[in-house]
């Protein structure tokens, strides 16, 4: 089953009038005719669209082969008066049995795949991919259910202490959405974040995240207890038309939240970004919100773009703390990452600090602050104000030794 729209119709009806619109639609049946066979059929569906039904077609191949001849016979000149007017067409086609769903779906499916062949740039066929639209509808089912689950306040976040490794100060907390999904339980972020990315309801979470860790700290705050705050914020939000204004609009409702308070982890952007991740930054900055960098060493930055972003903190990708202390290549990236933060005078934070020795490896090469599993994992809201006062008395930090991790390295 083919589905056939005429590409440039329009702008023929336009530019000539209806009644050579007319003329050019009769004359691109008869080239339609001319190609098909006696069983096949051919029909206007109405305007430009027109479906065609080949019957008994052996292979994909040999359909192919009729669709090649069926686009040529529509971009061939036709002559209506002493006018040439040139249109091409774009096919979508559905095969049956491989698609096997009732003569509806299958015209439908047909029509999708024409879809397709328009934005793939006109004058082309498209096969209906049963597979590929099975995952399509997946997808769209669970971008769905996400959108439902936000209504229904699924998510949480959790937080993780960052931590000053010279002094045991706590830096603030990062928040980490989960979702307390109805059957499967607590999922962490890898199991749905990927299915939002670039889709607009990546908005709507992002500006979630926003204002439930406001909410926090500023609930947080009302109790006596202060603590500054990191949210992640993903590429696609923070470039939305949007989001500074969304920023204000948050930072409003919790007057007694300082915007320093806030810091927003964001990840490099792809070159094409870069000027307006800028113009972003510069213009959040202004509400008195912190940025840092995260996942550093794992994107595009170049080192013009590091000069020039806006931020206070490079956050050393937890890839690449995970083997400082086994891979001499990996521990000079960590040097080299806390070394250009320097240079370019910006905090540096390692993720991913699994144990002590993590943390004394670190501190010993200049690191000051970190975050990791070794000092504590994420946790819900209510336990938060009792780690932090346990980590001030318990000041396990103080036992960090560059010894313990056998490594060479002067304290600095
Ligand atoms: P990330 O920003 O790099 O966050 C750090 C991730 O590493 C977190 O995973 C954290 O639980 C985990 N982690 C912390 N310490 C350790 C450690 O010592 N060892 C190991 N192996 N892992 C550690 P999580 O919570 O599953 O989040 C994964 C990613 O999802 C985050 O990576 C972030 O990119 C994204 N994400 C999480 N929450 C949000 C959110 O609210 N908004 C957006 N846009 N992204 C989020
Ligand atoms: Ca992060
Ligand atoms: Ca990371």
């Amino acid at each position: 089953m083919c589905f056939l729209d005429l590409d440039g119709f329009k702008s023929v009806n336009d530019q000539y009038g209806h009644e050579v619109g007319d003329q050019l639609l009769v004359a691109v049946s008869g080239h339609l005719k001319s190609v098909l066979r006696g069983d096949d059929t051919l029909a206007r569906l109405g305007g430009d669209e027109f479906v065609v039904l080949l019957s008994e077609v052996g292979s994909t191949e040999e359909c192919m082969l009729v669709l090649d001849r069926i686009l040529q016979a529509v971009a061939a000149p036709v002559l209506v008066g002493n006018i040439t007017v040139n249109v091409t067409c774009s096919v979508g086609v559905s095969l049956y049995p491989q698609d096997n769903v009732d003569p509806d779906t299958l015209l439908r499916h047909a029509d999708q795949a024409m879809y397709v062949a328009k934005e793939a740039g006109k004058n082309r066929y498209q096969l209906f991919d049963p597979e590929s639209d099975r995952v399509a509808q997946e997808h769209r089912q669970f971008l769905e259910l996400l959108s439902q689950a936000l209504g229904r306040d699924e998510f949480a976040l959790f937080y993780q202490p960052k931590v000053d490794l010279f002094d045991g100060e706590i830096m603030g907390v990062e928040a980490l959405i989960r979702w307390h999904h109805p059957q499967r339980g607590l999922l962490a972020p890898a199991e749905f974040l990927p299915h939002l990315r670039g889709h607009e309801l990546e908005g709507a979470f992002g500006q979630w995240v926003l204002d439930a860790a406001l909410k926090q700290v500023s609930q947080w705050a009302d109790a006596g207890f202060s603590i500054r705050i990191s949210t992640n914020v993903s590429a696609h939000y923070l470039l939305s038309a949007d989001f500074c204004d969304h920023l204000a609009q948050s930072l409003a409702l919790y007057p007694n939240v300082p915007p320093d308070f806030l810091e927003l982890e964001i990840q490099e952007s792809a070159e094409a970004d870069v000027e307006r991740t800028i113009e972003t930054l510069q213009r959040c900055r202004q509400l008195g919100v912190h940025f840092a960098l995260d996942d550093f060493g794992t994107g595009y930055a170049s080192l013009n773009y590091l000069r020039r972003l806006p931020v206070e903190t490079l956050k050393i990708d937890n890839s690449f703390i995970h083997d400082m202390l086994t891979s001499a290549d990996d521990r000079h990236i960590v040097e080299g990452v806390i070394q250009l933060a320097a240079i370019f005078n910006r905090k540096v934070i390692a993720e991913g600090v699994e144990t002590l020795e993590h943390g004394a490896a670190l501190r010993a090469l200049g690191c000051r602050y970190a975050q990791g599993f070794g000092i504590a994992r994420p946790m819900e809201a209510a336990a938060v104000p009792d780690w932090c006062r346990h980590w001030r008395d318990d000041a396990v930090w103080r036992q960090l030794d560059p010894g313990a991790a056998g490594l060479d390295i002067q304290m600095k």
